[in-house]
């Protein structure tokens, strides 16, 4: 008897296969739903065989029928090249893909997890950010299409939460990093790590003072399935996120003394509305769901690199 059928759309992505693997191995029914805009069944590839996993080739954009208890709702590109790729339907992924999840959610009595994000901070004016902090965001620029798909997609969760009852848990999550993660999709991780092993120069934008707290995936897969098995009544808003705070120069020169690359650090422009600082204010997380990060950022780089070593 397998515990709970659990729908995860976005289910072929970096996290969404992460936490597909997870909830197998504890004894779920899993439908992954994914269009594989961004995603791969390589990433999900060793699930395809096991009969208590589901794939279907759907774009959350319409609506889909299927009888579940959970519902992890990821689906959405969340690299600013992917997601500026096709601005419009990014935000369209978000608010429809909100609306249609939701609507299962409503028709099936499913608790239904949001993987919302820091970016709804924008470029914070404090540091760290507090579930509290309203946030800084740009309505007009490159950025936007994912941000505000974002913040109307957690305005939609409320709503359908205060009006329907629908039993909700939305989640904020800070960069996260680890094995699977696109060689080509831009972000910074990955991107150092490539250049570093292919010999290539390493490209900071800007001066490399910006910040970011990097998070490694299974711990943010662990805080994951704790919010959506939190208790009763708690909906979050709630960050999750490793709070140590690197500069993007800092962990370029870790890449490079891990990896003993001969690679130069190159500067190039910073793009628009780069947000200069970025660190959670875990201590919700903490109170409600006695998580904290357990994984060093040298150590989880270390496990990404030798990921990355087999794939490249
Ligand atoms: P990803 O791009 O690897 O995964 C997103 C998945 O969604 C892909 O498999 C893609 O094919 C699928 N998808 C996109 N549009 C779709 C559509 N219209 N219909 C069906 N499937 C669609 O990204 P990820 O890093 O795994 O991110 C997963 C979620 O977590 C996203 O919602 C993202 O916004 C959020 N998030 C991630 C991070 C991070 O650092 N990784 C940070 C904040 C928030
Ligand atoms: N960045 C960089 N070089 C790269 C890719 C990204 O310096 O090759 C910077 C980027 O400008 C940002 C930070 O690294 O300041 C994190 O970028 P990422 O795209 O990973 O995530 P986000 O900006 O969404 O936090």
């Amino acid at each position: 008897m397998r515990k709970n059928r659990v729908l995860v759309t976005g289910g072929a992505g970096f996290l969404g296969s992460h936490l597909c693997d997870r909830l197998i191995e504890s004894g779920n029914d899993v439908i992954c739903v994914d269009n594989l805009f961004t995603g791969s069944k390589d990433n999900i590839r060793h699930l395809l065989d096991n009969p208590y996993f589901e794939f279907i080739r759907h774009d959350v954009t319409q609506p889909i029928f299927v009888e579940c208890d959970q519902i992890y709702n990821l689906a959405c590109p969340a690299s600013p090249i992917q997601y500026q790729r096709d601005p419009i339907y990014t935000t369209k992924t978000s608010i429809y893909g909100a609306f249609n999840a939701l609507g299962l959610a409503k028709r099936t009595g499913a608790r239904i997890l949001q993987s919302s994000t820091s970016e709804v901070y924008g470029d914070p004016e404090c540091n760290p950010q507090p579930e509290s902090y309203r946030g800084r965001v740009n309505t007009i620029g490159p950025r936007s299409c994912y941000d505000e798909g974002k913040r109307v997609a957690e305005t939609l969760f409320f709503d359908y939460h205060r009006q329907h009852g629908v039993d909700i848990k939305v989640m904020r999550i800070f960069n996260t990093y680890g094995p699977r993660m696109d060689i080509g999709d831009g972000r910074v991780v990955s991107n150092f790590i490539v250049q570093a092993l292919r010999g290539q120069d390493i490209t900071i934008y800007g001066d490399g003072s910006q910040t970011r707290s990097f998070c490694y995936v299974d711990d943010l897969i662990e805080g994951m399935i704790r919010l959506m098995n939190s208790r009763e009544g708690f909906t979050g808003p709630v960050n999750i996120g490793n709070p140590g705070e690197f500069t993007i120069k800092q962990l370029a020169e870790m890449v490079v003394e891990l990896t003993g690359t001969s690679s130069k650090i190159i500067y190039e422009d910073l793009p628009v509305d780069d947000p200069t600082q970025r660190k959670p204010d875990i201590t919700l997380a903490k109170k409600e769901l006695n998580w904290e990060p357990t994984i060093a950022l040298r150590d989880g780089l270390q496990k990404t690199i030798d990921y990355f070593k087999g794939v490249i």
